[in-house]
């Protein structure tokens, strides 16, 4: 969402998208306006909004149908549709939750309940939006696999607590749910609820008001307050039909309400709009911080994979042309590793890369980037860092590793391991990414050349082979 939010307001009544227009903070949003279902579905084709305020009854094409066809189009279909009706009937909701739409708003409009309604379905929207964003960034490195690890992860049945303290509208609320795929949980009070969320997970909390002891409406402000519990959708129940505390329980956050007594059906659809929107917020942050980390670790030694360190070096060399600071680069090789691993197998190998790894990471500064290269081969990017700094850091890293005693059980002939060390600097040593990753693996090769646990750059390289010529 770039600027303000457009919402489109839709009713064939002109008066009534004035009036509805006027009970919006005009400052804060686009209003866009259609006055027939045709014209609503030409506005959205044309102005994508955020957000769509929907008449039921309208000659032609009417709400419903709106509803469907945008619900139907993966273009459109993440647009939160509100409908505004008159109809105060339970069965024109259930029509219109099965249509698609998002949530209902009786006429006459309650301002203060359309303002709280439209923050959190633009909030939702803005979820939605950094999800689409992200998903096409994880694309680079997340492969089909590991997408679909993560979402199987993510699958499986909904859990609910249901929290009700009177039996008899448990069982009733049991039997409604019973033919749905959820897994369900009961709880008593407040104080049981907020000590169930802490050891398990929960998708959804069915929370009756009037609990014995803390009410409902403290039970949810204090879960929407911790970041682990926020993302719990959270229906009330209630047999308080009033507005005021329908709007005191939006501002603590409450996802949706339910009046008893509860309709089976109109129970089951808020549901299933609920999940959906609990599966979009743990797509954004499950996805995002697992799933993505997964993917651009490198498994043996927890440092980054060849994948991000050639993103990550090609980025950094972008900003360091814009900013015009100094890169530097450094690929480090273990000395004669065929040797070890032959003499020790192949998994105290592997034990020693991941000391190796860890030896790095400790050593380098936060804004540097370690990365396994390939087999026993170590690549650092050092950003705003020239050849004069970079030699400082790969000289210590070298006699750090050089001294570390490695444990017993991996047991080299000394105890001890060494590496040799190439670097190269951008813009100095080279103008690309590439030719950067050349240079300072032709600096390697020289380190290696003349006589392992060595340090050289690229300059160096360069005066050796002068020298050779002269
Ligand atoms: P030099 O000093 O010239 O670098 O000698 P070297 O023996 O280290 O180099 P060479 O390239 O001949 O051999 C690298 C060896 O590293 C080959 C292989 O046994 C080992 N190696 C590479 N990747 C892994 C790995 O993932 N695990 C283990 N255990 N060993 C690996
Ligand atoms: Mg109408
Ligand atoms: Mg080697
Ligand atoms: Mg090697």
């Amino acid at each position: 969402m770039q600027g303000r939010p457009k919402i489109l307001i839709v009713d064939d009544d002109p008066l009534n998208v004035k009036l509805l227009a006027a009970k919006l903070p005009v400052k804060q949003y686009d209003i866009l306006k259609a006055y027939g279902g045709e014209q609503a579905l030409e506005k959205v084709a044309a102005e994508s909004p955020d957000l769509i305020l929907l008449d039921i009854m309208m000659p032609g094409i009417d709400g419903y149908q709106v509803t469907r066809t945008l619900k139907n189009n993966p273009a459109t279909r993440d647009i939160p549709v509100v409908l505004v009706t008159a109809l105060d009937g339970t069965d024109d909701k259930i029509r219109g939750l099965k249509a698609g739409a998002d949530e209902f708003l009786n006429k006459p409009v309650n301002s203060a309940e359309l303002t709280a309604r439209v923050k959190s379905f633009l909030r939702l929207r803005r979820y939605q939006e950094q999800l689409k964003a992200r998903s096409q960034t994880d694309e680079v490195f997340t492969t089909p696999d590991e997408a679909q690890n993560c979402l199987q992860e993510l699958s499986g049945p909904a859990s609910i607590l249901l929290v009700e303290d009177n039996d008899r509208d448990v069982r009733l609320l049991q039997g409604y749910l019973e033919s749905e795929d959820y897994r369900i949980s009961l709880g008593r009070n407040g104080e049981e609820t907020l000590s169930r969320v802490s050891g398990e997970k929960f998708d959804l909390i069915l929370l009756d008001i009037l609990l014995p002891g803390m009410d409902g409406f403290e039970v949810c402000r204090r879960l929407k307050e911790k970041p682990h519990t926020r993302d719990i959708q959270i229906v009330v129940i209630t047999c308080l039909q009033d507005l005021e505390s329908k709007l005191r329980g939006l501002e603590l956050g409450v996802d949706d309400f339910l009046v008893k007594p509860i309709n089976p059906h109109e129970l089951k659809a808020r549901l299933n709009a609920l999940l959906k929107k609990k599966q979009y917020l743990d797509r954004l942050h499950v996805n995002y911080e697992t799933a993505l980390q997964y993917a651009i670790t490198d498994r043996r030694t927890g440092l980054y994979n060849h994948g991000y360190f050639e993103h990550s070096l090609e980025t950094e060399i972008k900003r360091a042309m814009r900013q015009s600071h100094p890169v530097s680069l450094m690929m480090i090789d273990l000395d004669n590793f065929k040797d070890y691993n032959d003499a020790l197998g192949h998994l105290a190998g592997d034990a020693i890369l991941k000391e190796i790894g860890r030896l790095i990471k400790n050593n380098i500064r936060e804004v540097d980037l370690a990365a396994r290269y390939g087999g026993e081969e170590f690549a650092i990017i050092l950003p705003y860092t020239p050849p004069s700094g970079a030699v400082v850091s790969a000289e210590r890293l070298r006699q750090r590793i050089a001294r570390h005693p490695f444990a017993p059980e991996i047991s080299l002939p000394s105890r001890h391991l060494t590496v040799s060390i190439g670097f190269a600097g951008f813009p100095d040593d080279a103008a690309a990414a590439i030719e950067l990753v050349k240079a300072a693996d032709t600096a390697l090769y020289h380190a290696k050349r003349s006589g392992r646990n060595k340090v050289c750059s690229h300059a160096d390289t360069l005066k050796a082979s002068r020298v050779k010529l002269a």
